[in-house]
């Protein structure tokens, strides 16, 4: 047997390998302990990779192999090599941007489910995850602050639950006009006025645009120093209008003022749309949901898993008032669609084939039970508070109301601001990003963590003050 072939032989052996169940075991049991050993070592570690961990990613795993390689050893490279690279967001003390943990239970159906390699687009393709996304759907239409009636979407994150819900809105606003927007585009269809906030988030006016809707082609209301819309600034409004509010602002955690501004919208016929990515689940606690009041009378509404929620990524969820609306807008015309008459969750989403992810958010569900759902969110408001009143007790100044779960502190000029930003992200006790909150340099601490414990905010408060008194 010449080279070649001997090494053709061996690729096919490992291929074989599918059916080793011996080999199969001991390699997802191993890799189960590379992710506990990953888990373990978080809080220990540096927060942040080293410069060293990254350039390593791209020199060690950018070899192509000609040949296959025992899953074994591909799995033990990308763990060696990407573990120390990743960054610590999984930990108690990262709080940066807005971003989830992982709940043990989520991370664990999130294996599960891939183990399973189910297509969720369809139920034919997958009964289980037709039946789990009707429950997960149930239960949370009990929680959040959203119509009972709606029906949900299991999307990769908010961005496509917001063109999920204002595709619908788009669909439902031209149709009241006589116009099929599905079948006849938006070439001469009677115009839309979109209205949103100051302060919208980028991902409504990236939603706007894949719809053809334009990003600029909109109205922006006036926000007061919180970042919520100033209700006696709106425009006037009509049934050709979509308006979208926010539940949660990125920076302070304000929220529009739901109760005073949907009534006007609806009574003018307007569709409204919530963008409420982490700020929906103020409503789950009785402690919080006045923030959320008169929430649940919009028509559509866009929520994370992955942020409050502590599900792995991805994970966003589209609700619809009137899931007909949705179904419109998603839908595909062809065989699929006459399977049953049954729900079928492609139909609610943009996507096809998808992973099963609405298993993960029913784990984590099941396992918070809906006591630990209020507890999860009155502990991250509650860190928050800490690090804000932790920081103010120290001399800086707090840019924000506290209302929820993020904190905008100052250190003086924008230069000061940066400068301790780099170094709390360098020093590694944790991690908080720097924003500008109307013209002014901040840093932002996004309390999010499912794993944040009292003693990671007093060390993080510890290692943030240290560090803001040497530079200032
Ligand atoms: C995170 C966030 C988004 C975008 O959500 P993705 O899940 O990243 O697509 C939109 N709006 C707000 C307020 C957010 O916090």
């Amino acid at each position: 047997m010449n080279k070649d072939n001997s090494a053709m032989e061996k690729s096919r052996s490992y291929q074989m390998q599918n059916l080793d169940s011996e080999k199969r075991s001991e390699l997802l049991n191993r890799t189960a302990g590379y992710g506990n050993n990953f888990l373990d070592s978080i809080n220990t570690r540096k927060v942040s990779p080293s410069k060293e961990a990254i350039e390593n990613v791209s020199k060690k795993l950018n070899f192509f192999p000609i040949n296959s390689t025992d899953p074994s050893e591909t799995i033990k490279l990308l763990n060696n090599t990407g573990s120390p690279a990743a960054m610590g967001s999984a930990g108690g003390r990262y709080f940066g941007f807005v971003i989830g943990s992982s709940h043990p239970a989520a991370l664990a159906a999130s294996w599960l489910t891939s183990t399973w390699d189910q297509n969720g687009g369809l139920e034919v393709t997958s009964p289980v995850n037709a039946e789990i996304e009707k429950i997960t759907a149930k239960w949370l239409k009990e929680i959040l602050p959203v119509a009972k009636e709606s029906e949900a979407g299991f999307v990769t994150g908010v961005t496509m639950a917001i063109f999920s819900a204002l595709a619908a809105a788009r669909f439902a606003v031209l149709k009241k006009q006589g116009w099929d927007v599905q079948a006849d585009g938006l070439f001469g269809a009677p115009p839309i006025k979109i209205v949103v906030g100051e302060e919208v988030h980028g991902s409504v006016l990236k939603a706007l645009s894949m719809l053809g809707l334009g990003s600029e082609r909109i109205i922006k209301v006036p926000v007061d120093n919180q970042g919520r819309m100033k209700p006696d600034q709106l425009p006037g409004m009509d049934d050709k209008t979509i308006l979208c509010l926010q539940a949660g602002n990125v920076n302070t955690g304000s929220f529009d003022l739901a109760a005073e501004i949907i009534p006007v919208a609806k009574r003018n016929g307007a569709w409204v749309h919530v963008d409420g990515a982490f700020g929906l689940w103020a409503g789950t606690s009785p402690q919080y949901s006045h923030l959320t009041k008169g929430i649940e009378f919009a028509d559509s509404w866009a929520t994370d898993a992955h942020k409050w929620l502590n599900v792995p990524y991805d994970s966003g969820i589209v609700f619809c008032r009137n899931g007909e609306n949705l179904r419109a807008a998603m839908s595909m015309s062809g065989a699929y669609l006459d399977q049953s008459g049954n729900r079928i969750p492609y139909q609610y989403t943009p996507e096809l084939s998808r992973r099963a992810r609405a298993i993960e958010i029913w784990a984590a569900l099941h396992s918070l039970g809906k006591n630990g759902v209020i507890e999860l969110t009155d502990r991250l408001c509650r860190h928050a508070k800490r690090f804000a009143e932790g920081l103010s007790d120290a001399g800086f100044s707090i840019l924000n109301d506290v209302v929820l779960n993020q904190v905008l502190v100052s250190f003086g000029n924008a230069e000061a601001t940066n400068k301790v930003i780099s170094e709390i992200q360098n020093e590694g006790t944790c991690w908080c990003g720097g924003t500008v909150w109307q013209g002014k340099t901040a840093m932002r601490i996004s309390v999010q963590s499912w794993a944040t414990t009292d003693e990671d905010v007093e060390m993080s408060l510890d290692a943030i003050i240290r560090i803001a008194k040497k530079n200032i």
